[in-house]
């Protein structure tokens, strides 16, 4: 019997590469919601609804504006991130985007409509899905529900060695700080804020490696 996998935690405790793991392994379809909260974040930037003071304005209005897929990537096997119908895979994973992520995931009408469509993605069982308020928000009643956590520096460090790996040029102390304040941001919004299910499993993986992880 197929049952709901709901994986929340912090910033970069790898919740995305579990998620993976044990999507591969069941056979289930794999749901990264913060790439859906990055490409709305990217749709902010591109279309200047920043203002000077680093505050978003008249997003809401456009928000029906804004539509959001995922496409099997061949190449890779994962699903890649579509933005009004432009891959934006590689563009909502850079440091320009994290800095502002946790902004735009703070507007109520954002987490609205993103989780009215996560609801329809995940309505058939067989699905693990990763976030911050998966296990809280979305699926309430998810069967499994994990908690992910590890030391910020260890995360940090994750962080760094992906984008450098994926030839961008940051620094180790400006990784640390986005995850820092994401982590603050997300844990102290009003709309949803991220905390530990009460029903869900901590798991920490601080010290732990990636095989020995999915065997946990
Ligand atoms: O998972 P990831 O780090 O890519 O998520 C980026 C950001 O999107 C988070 O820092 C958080 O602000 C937001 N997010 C959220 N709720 C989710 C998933 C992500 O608020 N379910």
């Amino acid at each position: 019997k197929k049952i709901t996998i709901a994986i929340d935690g912090f910033s970069s405790t790898g919740k995305s590469t579990i998620a993976k793991q044990l999507a591969k392994k069941l056979n289930y379809v794999y749901v990264d919601t913060g790439a859906m909260y990055r490409a709305v974040a990217l749709f902010v930037l591109n279309n200047g609804l920043i203002n000077e003071a680093g505050e978003v304005k008249n997003l809401v209005e456009k928000l029906p504006e804004i539509t959001l897929n995922f496409k099997l990537n061949e190449e890779t096997g994962n699903a890649d991130t579509y933005l009004n119908g432009e891959n934006v895979e590689k563009e909502i994973r850079t440091l320009r985007v994290s800095n502002v992520v946790s902004m735009v995931a703070a507007i109520s009408e954002v987490r609205k409509k993103l989780v009215e469509q996560q609801k329809k993605m995940g309505a058939e069982k067989g699905v693990v899905m990763d976030g911050r308020d998966i296990g809280t928000v979305v699926f309430p009643d998810a069967e499994l529900k994990l908690f992910m956590t590890a030391s910020a520096k260890t995360r940090a460090h994750r962080r760094y060695k992906e984008l450098v790996d994926r030839g961008e040029e940051v620094t180790f102390d400006a990784v640390l700080k986005n995850v820092q304040e994401r982590d603050h941001l997300d844990s102290n919004r009003e709309d949803s804020p991220l905390i530990q299910a009460e029903t869900a499993i901590e798991f920490d993986n601080s010290d732990m490696g990636l095989k020995e992880q999915f065997e946990r």
